[in-house]
Formats: C-alpha cells, structure tokens, sequence
C-alpha cells in the first residue's frame, strides 16, 4: 500500500514514517522542511520537497495514486496562530483542502489526521476528558484543527473518503522542537544539558498529558488498519504530569542538581488537560505502553547525544 505521510520531515510524523517503512509500506514522505529536518527523513522514504498549498500537490496525487495519506504538516504553533490566525488558517485548513481534492480526484481511500486534544478541549469540565467532552477551543489552531475534523466529515459523507482524526495530547520524545504543544520538555533538556537557567511559568502545578512518541506513531498504524467507519479518537495516556514533575524527572535522568526559576504564569494558559484513551482501546486495541520517566530518560539522551 502506497502511504503518503505529510509533515514527514518533522517530530511526529517522522516516526510514523519510519514504523510504517518498517512494516513493509510503500513511504512517500511530503514536507516544506519549514520545520522539520531531512535528516529526519529515512533513505527507504520517497521524499516530495513541497507544501500542502501548492497546485504541485494535484501532480504529485495524480501520479503517485496513494491508498492512504498521513496528515502530519500543519502550523504546529498555539502562540504563532494567535499571533497570526490567518496564516493558521491557510495552513491547517486552506493546505488540507487542498491535499484532499486532489486525493478525491485520485483514489485516495483513507485520511489519518493528526487532531490535538489538549487545543480542542480546553479546561476539563470532567477528567479525564472522553471524546464526548465539550469542545472549547481557545487558540486559532484549536480551532482550524477542529475545523479539519468536520472537513474530513464532509470527504467522508460526500466521496466516502474514510479518516480517523487522532486527538494527540502532548506528544514529546526524540527529534521534537521546543514549539509543539509538550514544548517544555524540549527547552528543560536543553536548558539542563546546560544552555541556560530552566524557567518554570508560574508554581509549575498546571498539568498536561505527555504521550511519548513511540506510542503515537503505533496508534497511526493501528488507525491504518482499523476497519470501521470513520472515526475521532483521543491518543493520550490518561496521566496528568505537573511541569514541576516533569522537570524534576528530567533532572534525574540528566544527572545534574539545577534548579528551576518560577516566573510569573502565563496569562490565560490552561490549568489542566488529560485524554481518556478508552475509545482507543476499544476501536484500534491501542494503549499507551511507554511510562513517562522512561519516555524522558530516552528523549533527554538523545537530545544529550
Ligand atoms: P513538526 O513541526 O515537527 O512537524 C510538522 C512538519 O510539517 C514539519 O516537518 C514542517 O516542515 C512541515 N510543514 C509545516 N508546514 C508545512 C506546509 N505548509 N507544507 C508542507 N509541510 C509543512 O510538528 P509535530 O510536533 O511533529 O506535529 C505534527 C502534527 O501533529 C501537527 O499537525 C500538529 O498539529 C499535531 N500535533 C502535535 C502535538 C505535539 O504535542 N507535538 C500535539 C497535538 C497535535
């Protein structure tokens, strides 16, 4: 099967493309390099410099004739789409429209798209959040990716294009860059690894889900072969982790005895987030399997090596 993975240059999708070379899939990997690094990208892939908005991307379907695309590009950025909420928008929902008339137009089966939770949801009304929770989105990127969901929904109903979003909580581990929704794991290795004094915003008690990336990239794989209809799925491990924690189980897996600066908490940032993976259990038989202090001794290595 021919699989095209978007944003396969970066963090997440780079690992989804390399689980899926592995099994024996035909890998086309898509990526403006905005982000994410060829070196990321593995020699077995077929790699397309281009971007999701381009007229190439109808091309490149039209030849190609992929079974299944892996969405990962996107303006990965909460801070930059407030800052520019319509270059947001022309990204993760102009860039989408684009990729999915030209898979209509070119017998494209199947979308996996990576969603987010953590933006869609806002703060828990109930913990931990179920798909069926309120969906407050507080960021322009909480709501073009929201947006994307029920664009999949329309592709479904109207070309019976199936997809399966997948609601990432915050996904760290190796190759991942200080921008992305578990960005502080990123700046406190690097921090401790000694390029400046560790920053905790405000008492450090606001939790999110950390999802390593390893897990991720098998809840892709699973969503491939899921054979029901289409689908939106949380991926996150029902823990809630205090940055406090998370700095403290960087600290020990570095070996140093630093310590973190409060300074004051960002204003209007979400106290709480944390996925109920239940769904994903049942539909695709995924779980979580990496615990968090052995996910941040791998990513604090490698971002040591
Ligand atoms: P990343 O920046 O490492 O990867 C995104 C990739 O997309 C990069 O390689 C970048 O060069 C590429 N890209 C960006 N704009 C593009 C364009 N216009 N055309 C072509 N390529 C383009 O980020 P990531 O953390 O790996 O995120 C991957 C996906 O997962 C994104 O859709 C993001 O919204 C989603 N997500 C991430 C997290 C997280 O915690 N990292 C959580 C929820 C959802």
């Amino acid at each position: 099967m021919k699989v095209l993975v978007t944003g396969g240059a970066g963090f997440i999708g780079s690992h989804v493309a390399d689980l899926l070379i592995g099994q024996g899939y035909d890998v086309h990997v898509l990526d403006n390099l905005s982000s994410g690094s060829l070196e990321n990208v593995a020699e077995a892939a077929v790699f397309h410099r281009l971007d999701i908005r381009s007229q190439e991307v109808e091309k490149l379907f039209a030849k190609e004739r992929f079974d299944i695309l892996i969405h990962h590009a996107a303006q990965m950025d909460v801070r930059r789409s407030v800052r520019s909420p319509g270059f947001d928008a022309d990204v993760n929902i102009v860039g989408l429209l684009n990729l999915m008339e030209a898979g209509r137009n070119n017998g494209l089966k199947k979308v996996v798209f990576a969603s987010t939770g953590g933006a869609i949801y806002g703060e828990p009304a109930h913990a931990p959040q179920t798909e069926e929770h309120p969906l407050r989105p507080v960021s322009p990127y909480g709501v073009s990716k929201l947006a994307g969901e029920k664009y999949l929904g329309f592709y479904a109903a109207q070309y019976g294009i199936a997809h399966v979003a997948l609601r990432y909580a915050n996904v760290y581990g190796p190759r991942q860059n200080p921008h992305g929704e578990a960005g502080v794991v990123a700046i406190f290795a690097q921090r401790l690894l000694g390029s400046g004094q560790p920053v905790i915003n405000g008492d450090g008690l606001q939790t999110r889900d950390y999802i390593f990336v390893s897990d991720v990239a098998e809840a892709n794989l699973a969503a491939i072969n899921y054979r029901g209809r289409s689908e939106v799925i949380n991926i996150g491990t029902g823990r809630e982790t205090d940055v406090v924690t998370i700095f403290r189980y960087l600290r020990a897996a570095i070996g140093v005895s630093a310590r973190a600066v409060h300074k004051d908490a960002k204003e209007g940032e979400q106290r709480r987030s944390v996925l109920s993976y239940e769904k994903a259990r049942q539909l695709l038989d995924w779980t979580p399997r990496i615990p968090i202090e052995e996910g941040l001794a791998t990513t604090a290595r490698w971002f040591a090596e």
